[in-house]
């Protein structure tokens, strides 16, 4: 094995070449994530057990190789790219699911997608609520190092409200189990929930144990319209002061519901030009979702400038068809994006939204924005022509007074991304001193030595001064 290191070789001779990949197009895949900022690993170990990540982190101790854990590498932020390159591990090889269908749970390995989770969890009829719109590919081990959220979170919770019990190795590569498949568990620090959020870099979770509740018989879509941000925005926030809890309550201003109408060809709302939209979906059984519509329409006939029922679930699906086409189309604003996941309490919300229209009059740059208005989740998307140093400069501007701003509205500078190296610059906007040391003592006394995931949230990355590189992933443009 020439040309290695003697830690690869170890690692090669260890675990042998089905389980650890030197190949140019096995580092070429590991080496980015959705970030598209490229890092070269030295090997890819795909493990077949889950034990066999305790060998690889225990050797990556004895000689200091950084590791990065990598599930599907969704992640927009940067997290899963190998910084200090080193070895990745790749999870999706470890993906079984089990349902207990008696407990309401599921038991799942870390590299087990989230539609197939979910997808079992129905069949045996159950629910798994936590939906990010990358469903199709992330893991659940992904999902729970960065505590995914998605259209789902504003009723149900996150994916740390569904997580029971979690195992995997520390950093040092010894093995840890924080909970057991029971409900309640009251014995000792609860360090699982240190791990949830943690963007691999407090340990490796290997399996999980999911909280399912049943699955919902009945649910029902509407579309509204309404004049500007501002009045969508108050409009919302009366609607959960009646105490109605959407299951999905998803807002588009006027600039995202341009980029779908022009992806799809099709008005968003027939009739309705140059309107703000929010889209509801109710879920429960038959007689909550009849009892709430009726409350419903109610605020909409008062509130919307036009609201509009699907039928039936194929033209619901059709709405929110619309909603998903939105992200990718906004490329015709600009080359590159700045996707920003922020989260503002209600009470923000008209402060938010006069703070956004001047923004984008300040920078003179597109800022199509669309989120999650049950839980305050705004996905503020700043675009611009990477070769234009002007708009360049713009963003990386307009992306600091945003940071500023959600952090004084008293909100979150990331919702459900998390850091990585995108967030870098804003973490200690977000976090006191004290607080940014808190977090670096623990990562020191679960990973002395500095290997799992290195480089990343604590250590200041300009994500705009870096060239990405020009390939397609299979979930762009959704
Ligand atoms: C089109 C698109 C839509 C998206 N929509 C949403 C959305 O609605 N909501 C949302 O929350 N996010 C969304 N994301 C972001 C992304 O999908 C999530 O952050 C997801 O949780 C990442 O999962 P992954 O398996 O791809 O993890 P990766 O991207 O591979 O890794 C992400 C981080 O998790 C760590 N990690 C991965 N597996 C493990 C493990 N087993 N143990 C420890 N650490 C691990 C990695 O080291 C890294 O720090 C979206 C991304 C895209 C591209």
């Amino acid at each position: 094995m020439p040309g290695f290191d003697a830690a690869t070789r170890e690692l090669m001779r260890r675990l042998g070449a089905d389980v650890v990949r030197t190949d140019v197009a096995s580092l070429d895949a590991a080496a980015y994530d959705s970030s598209k900022i490229p890092f070269r690993p030295e090997a890819v170990v795909k493990p077949r057990r889950e034990e066999q990540i305790g060998v690889v982190l225990a050797l990556a101790n004895r000689h200091r190789v950084p590791v990065t854990v990598r599930g599907r590498g969704t992640t927009l932020t940067g997290a899963a790219a190998p910084r200090r390159g080193g070895w990745v591990i790749d999870m999706l090889r470890l993906n079984r699911i089990r349902i207990d269908a008696e407990a309401g749970m599921a038991h799942v390995q870390a590299g087990a997608k989230i539609a197939p989770i979910q997808a079992a969890a129905e069949a045996a009829g159950w629910f798994y609520p936590p939906d990010p719109s990358s469903k199709a590919y992330c893991t659940i081990g992904g999902n729970v190092a960065c505590n995914a959220g998605g259209m789902h979170g504003g009723k149900y919770g996150v994916t740390r409200d569904f997580i029971i019990a979690l195992r995997g190795f520390l950093p040092t590569g010894e093995y840890v189990e924080w909970g057991t498949a029971t409900k309640k568990f009251a014995a000792g620090f609860n360090l699982r929930d240190l791990w949830i959020g943690s963007e691999g870099m407090l340990g490796v979770v290997t399996g999980a144990v999911l909280k399912l509740i049943p699955r919902p018989a009945a649910r029902w879509t509407l579309l509204t319209a309404f004049k500007d941000e501002t009045a969508a925005l108050a409009a919302a926030r009366t609607l959960f002061r009646a105490r109605v809890q959407p299951a999905i309550c998803e807002f588009l201003d006027r600039d995202s519901v341009h980029c779908a109408e022009s992806a799809t060809g099709r008005p968003v709302f027939a009739g309705q030009k140059d309107r703000a939209v929010i889209l509801l979906e109710l879920a429960g059984t038959a007689s909550e979702v009849r009892e709430v519509k009726t409350a419903v329409l109610a605020w909409a006939r008062r509130h919307a400038v036009a609201h509009r029922a699907a039928r039936d679930r194929a033209e619901a699906e059709e709405l929110w068809a619309v909603r998903r086409k939105c992200s990718g189309a906004m490329f015709e604003l600009g080359d590159s994006k700045l996707n920003e996941d922020i989260t503002i309490p209600m009470r923000s919300y008209a402060a938010f939204a006069t703070f956004l229209a001047g923004l984008k009059r300040s920078s003179g740059l597109a800022i199509p924005t669309f989120g999650h208005l049950a839980d305050g989740n705004l996905h503020v998307n700043i675009m611009y022509h990477r070769a234009d140093r002007a708009e360049s400069c713009a963003a990386e501007v307009a992306v600091d007074q945003l940071m500023r701003k959600v952090v004084a509205l008293g909100g979150a500078i990331s919702g459900e991304h998390g850091i990585g190296l995108a967030k870098t610059p804003f973490l200690r906007i977000q976090h006191s001193p004290a607080q940014v040391q808190a977090m670096q003592a623990v990562k020191k006394a679960l990973d002395p030595k500095g290997i799992l995931n290195p480089g990343k949230m604590f250590d200041i990355f300009h994500v705009w001064q870096h060239p990405r590189l020009a390939v397609k992933l299979p979930w762009d443009h959704k």
